[in-house]
């Protein structure tokens, strides 16, 4: 050998492929394709943020004291039983890191979060694919596939990228089937958009059980992606061992302070989520009006919607279609959807502008 070797398992990763801001011919467009919050961010948050910007020589506080207690005043929590990562995606590595290895197995749904993979590969352990029904979490399917190597099972939900969501019932018996030596991960990335009041009862299940663990991210609602804050909540022995492996400083005081300004500013959490609610049941509905022409939209309670193209019109032609008229969404054949686009609900202009692009194309090609 003539030059280092990565390990077999590293090489069998396929790289995370991101959203893209850029057309083909590198034309800045509205980006629908990353799940960003349309409306911006919050004012006070970036105030925070820009007033952050006297302190750049000092390293971050280590254990994000204010962060955790502003999160546990306003959830409810132990602030004790909080991590927090460089965006959730490094919580979720940080489970990996600690609870499963070579020879493990870690369980996800197939039309899953392309990072439940990469996390599984990272460490050596074996990702295992639970089918989907109907493009929604099948809890009857994780169940079937836990052997007794499985040492994780990640669920997003609502899930990404196909925004479908499982009940409380349905959490609460996949919990219950689950072993307490399997760490039931529930990604709640999109949690504050789910309708009315509805919510999963993950954070009471991470509350009370030895082996759920509950991520949150401020990249989706809070409108704050490019700060990559993220956290998660657990029982203390679990939160114990990710502390283990996280990088010292991973979230910045600048990000942080945004942050907290974010939990603060409920009217603009609000807005974006009665936004994000109209313009999600429209865009359903003008998708359920193309349905003669093979268009569907799978039942979404995220920020984005996922249509299926099932007829003459391909995701394909759409997803370039829609890049000629200045909407880059997100096309996912690596996925195992190559008939489907993910289509971030954008500003009541852009949701409009991506319907009328959509129609143009369904007469061309019927
Ligand atoms: C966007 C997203 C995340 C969060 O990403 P971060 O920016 O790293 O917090 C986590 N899980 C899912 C399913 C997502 O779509």
């Amino acid at each position: 050998m003539t030059a280092p070797q990565p390990k077999p398992w590293i090489m069998a990763i396929a790289p995370y492929v991101p959203g893209r801001s850029t057309t083909d011919d590198g034309r800045k467009v509205a980006k629908l394709s990353s799940n960003e919050n349309p409306l911006g961010t919050s004012p006070k948050a970036r105030a925070a943020f820009e007033s952050a910007a006297g302190t750049l020589e000092r390293y971050p506080d280590a254990s994000a004291n204010e962060l955790r207690e502003v999160l546990a005043a306003k959830h409810g929590l132990d602030p004790a039983r909080i991590i927090y990562g460089n965006g959730s995606d490094e919580v979720l590595h940080l489970a990996a890191g600690a609870f499963a290895g070579p020879g493990d197995e870690v369980i996800f749904v197939h039309y899953g979060f392309a990072v439940y993979e990469i996390a599984a590969r990272r460490v050596g352990a074996t990702p295992v694919i639970a089918p989907d029904k109907d493009y929604a979490t099948d809890v009857d399917a994780i169940l079937a596939a836990v052997t007794e190597r499985t040492r994780i099972v990640f669920v997003a939900n609502p899930n990404n990228p196909t925004g479908t969501y499982a009940s409380r019932d349905e959490i609460a018996r996949l919990h219950a089937g689950l072993r307490p030596d399997i760490l039931l991960v529930l990604d709640h990335a999109y949690a504050e958009y789910i309708e009315g009041d509805a919510e999963d009862g993950g954070m009471a299940l991470a509350a009370t059980a030895p082996n759920v663990l509950v991520t949150r991210t401020f990249s989706k609602m809070y409108g704050l992606a490019a700060e990559r804050i993220g956290w998660g909540y657990a029982a203390a022995p679990i939160i114990e061992a990710m502390h283990r492996i996280r990088l010292p400083f991973s979230i910045t005081i600048a990000g942080t302070a945004a942050a907290v300004a974010a939990l603060g500013d409920t009217g603009f959490v609000e807005h974006t989520r009665a936004h994000n609610a109209e313009w999600r049941a429209w865009f359903a509905d003008e998708i359920a009006r193309l349905g003669n022409a093979g268009l569907r939209a799978v039942p979404s309670q995220a920020n984005f919607v996922l249509v299926l193209f099932e007829g003459a019109l391909t995701a394909e032609v759409a997803y370039k279609g829609l890049m000629e008229a200045g909407y880059i969404v997100r096309w996912l054949p690596g996925q195992g959807l190559p008939h489907g686009l993910r289509i971030t609900i954008g500003t009541a202009d852009e949701c409009r502008g991506v319907i009328a692009a959509m129609r143009a194309m369904v007469e061309k090609s019927g």
